[in-house]
């Protein structure tokens, strides 16, 4: 016998069910929470880098190797 669990987001408390999420140490996410409280953020352009994602910058923002940055 199985108890219905519920599954729903950890953090908004929105259903996951039949939707896409993100497991993070036994807790799930929808991906709306989840960009928001872990998402890294760009090197180029600073903005979120979307959960998906595993690099460190978005494609299309220029290389940020760490030496072109300016201390205003
Ligand atoms: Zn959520
Ligand atoms: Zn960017």
């Amino acid at each position: 016998m199985s108890t219905s669990e519920r599954f729903d987001c950890h953090y908004c408390k929105d259903s996951l069910l039949g939707k896409k999420y993100i497991m993070k140490e036994d807790t799930q996410y929808c991906t709306k929470c989840y960009e928001n409280l872990f998402a890294n953020c760009c090197e180029g352009c600073s903005s979120p880098i979307g959960c998906n994602c595993k690099v460190r910058k978005h494609q299309c923002c220029p290389k940020g190797n760490g030496s072109d940055i300016t201390n205003v």
